[in-house]
């Protein structure tokens, strides 16, 4: 290959913190990505991804903290000396450049001769499979091909890191989905270290090799997909990875970190993912798959039914009970708005969490 990455063992974000003023955007945020790692960095609107991204790219000074690539302090330098390749939500590509141009901007500016420039954009173009489109300005290409040409004109630089923010925002949903198989098809075949941010759980659990979960400018977990799918660590991690139930209760006991809530009269069970003690209020997280329609008894909540639709193969309702908690479950069948049923879940199931501590989750 003509494109080869520059290489290096690790980077290294060294409890990183970025104030806008009295805001802590981002507080000791310490993380290691390894060589050819795909990192996806997740969390709700305002926890500091992007912070995080301009941060490593160098758009934006960190206040504390540092950066590594190996045994190379890089927070220190300017962007362009960091030399990592940035991929953005709205593409940011030079429309008065066609895409041939657009892609071999960076090489040029390096001082690049033509012929490796046209050596290296023609292999971008055909790792991003976009020969035969040269010529065309960005005005003449769909959102998938522009977003296209920002990520050739992002590896064609040959940068030891890949950043992307939010890159498939713009796109409508089929397209999102292609395009995310080829951003990993081309991480792949690169053998690119790429940092991505996106809001999306579902983008994050397909791409990521790890995921980090931000809160509040805080990270809250690091881990495989399938670990924080399967074992979120906080409640609001949990929340993100789909466990749509909250239920609020008190403990009743504890066995073998199992415990059994009171939750507005109904014993739910549960794995302890937090500590707690008898007596004490906590959450049982469920998802909205693993709640469906039971019996009466003292292991159902008695609730009344607020919505429901077709899903194709099941419905999904929204329900809440007489205390006032809001539920989401699925039913094989349809059951009417106003109806009055009882929702049950699999005690393997549910996890159990500590109430968060006001201010300080
Ligand atoms: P989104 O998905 O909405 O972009 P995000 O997780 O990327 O969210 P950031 O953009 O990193 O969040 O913002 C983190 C916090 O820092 C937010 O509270 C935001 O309002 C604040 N912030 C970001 N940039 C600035 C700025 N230039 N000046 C002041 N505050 C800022």
């Amino acid at each position: 290959m003509t494109i080869a990455l520059s290489q290096f063992d690790e980077v290294r974000l060294d409890r990183v913190s970025r104030d806008f003023g009295a805001l802590n955007a981002l507080r000791d945020v310490s993380l290691t990505i390894r060589r050819r790692e795909f990192i996806a960095l997740l969390g709700p609107s305002g926890c500091g991804k992007s912070t995080t991204l301009n941060c490593i790219a160098g758009l934006l000074p960190v206040t504390g903290g540092a950066i590594w690539l190996d045994k190379q302090r890089v927070d220190t330098l300017r962007p362009e000396e960091r030399g990592f390749g940035m991929v953005f939500q709205n593409y940011a590509l030079f429309p008065h450049l066609n895409v041939r141009q657009n892609i071999g901007f960076g090489l040029k500016m390096r001082g690049t001769p033509k012929a490796e420039i046209d050596r290296k954009v023609d292999e971008a173009l055909s790792l991003v499979r976009l020969q035969g489109q040269e010529h065309k300005l960005p005005g003449q290409l769909s959102g998938g091909q522009q977003q296209r040409v920002a990520i050739a004109r992002a590896i064609v630089i040959e940068p030891p890191l890949v950043l992307m923010d939010e890159p498939l925002s713009n796109l409508d949903a089929k397209l999102r989905l292609e395009m995310r198989a080829e951003i990993r098809r081309i991480h792949n075949e690169l053998g690119a270290t790429t940092i991505y941010v996106t809001h999306d759980q579902d983008e994050a659990l397909s791409l990521a090799d790890r995921i980090v979960v931000l809160r509040d400018g805080v990270v809250r977990q690091v881990g495989s997909p399938k670990e924080l799918y399967e074992e979120p660590a906080h409640l609001d991690v949990a929340d993100f990875m789909g466990f749509r139930n909250k239920l609020r209760g008190r403990v009743l006991e504890i066995e073998n970190g199992r415990v059994l809530l009171d939750v507005e009269g109904a014993r739910i069970a549960g794995v302890a993912r937090e500590h707690v003690s008898p007596g004490s209020l906590a959450y049982a997280a469920i998802r909205s798959d693993d709640m469906a329609v039971g019996t009466p008894g003292d292991r159902s909540l008695a609730v009344t039914v607020d919505t429901m639709e077709y899903r194709g193969r099941e419905f999904v309702g929204t329900a809440h009970t007489a205390g006032g908690l809001d539920l989401v479950f699925r039913s094989h069948q349809a059951v009417e708005p106003g109806a009055k049923i009882h929702l049950q879940v699999e005690d393997n199931r549910v996890l159990v969490f500590a109430e968060p501590v006001q201010g300080r989750n």
